[in-house]
């Protein structure tokens, strides 16, 4: 798995703004065809545990 990074520290699987999930789930949002990254969504995101 590469390094990903991501900014959504919100995320349960966030640490150090980068992703630890041992893989991730990305999918079209809103979109039948995305043309752009506004249009794709992680759909592993899980809420932080508080
Ligand atoms: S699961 Fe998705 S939202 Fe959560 S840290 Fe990984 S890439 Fe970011």
């Amino acid at each position: 798995m590469p390094d990903i990074k991501c900014n959504v520290t919100e995320c349960n699987y966030n640490n150090d703004v980068k992703c630890n999930a041992p893989m991730i789930q990305v999918n079209r949002n809103h979109s039948s065809k995305s043309a752009t990254s506004d249009e794709t969504k992680c759909e592993t995101f899980r809420p932080a545990e508080s």
